[in-house]
């Protein structure tokens, strides 16, 4: 009989927790470069984007970080229609080669000692990982999360060890209600709040 022993899980956030930025942006602004999408697709999200750079608003009143994301999956969205996918691939290797080394050290060189991981981009988090549980002989005893945004906290609920990293305010005080583990990394410094 070959061993069913269910396997540990490992789920990692990638914008803002591997990926010193994010994937996303870069890609909309590449397709947009590269001519695929027009240039008219940054009206979507230039107003966001200037009042997430001056700071202006706040959690409460929004003009946050998310909001400026969402306007850019916004974009991605409207923008998206009757391109040909082989050129919206093509855009995409090209920018995951060249953004290839830009990563957090504190996950990248978690995620090397986790050696079993499990990843997935997906919106839905939570359901994308209890349906890989389920399907892959997984086991969340012992499972470790990392996210770094409100959206996260879906699938971090579900794992025995949820790591808050870099987390915006609402993680943050999130993760600090439910004891979980807070990390930042800043420059060449990894903190444990
Ligand atoms: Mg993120």
């Amino acid at each position: 009989m070959t061993d069913k022993r269910p396997l540990e899980v490992a789920v990692f956030d990638i914008d803002g927790t591997i990926f010193r930025s994010s994937l996303l942006i870069e890609l909309v602004e590449a397709l947009i470069q590269e001519g695929i999408f027009p240039k008219e697709a940054r009206k979507t999200y230039s107003d966001a984007y200037n009042r997430w750079i001056a700071r202006e608003g706040s959690v409460k009143t929004g003009f946050s970080y998310y909001e400026y994301v969402s306007k850019v999956v916004a974009a991605y969205r409207k923008y998206l229609k009757g391109v040909r996918r082989a050129d919206v691939w093509a855009v995409a290797e090209k920018v995951l080669g060249f953004h290839r080394a830009r990563v957090y050290r504190y996950t990248r060189d978690l995620l090397k000692k986790l050696r079993r991981t499990y990843e997935d981009i997906i919106l839905n988090k939570e359901e994308i990982l209890k349906r890989a549980v389920e399907k892959n002989n997984l086991t969340l005893k012992g499972s470790v999360g990392v996210g770094d945004t409100e959206s996260d906290i879906a699938f971090l609920k579900y794992v025995e060890r949820p790591i808050a990293f870099n987390p915006s305010l609402k993680l943050f005080k999130y993760a600090k209600a439910h004891k979980w583990e807070v990390v930042v990394e800043r420059k060449d410094v990894i903190y444990r709040l």
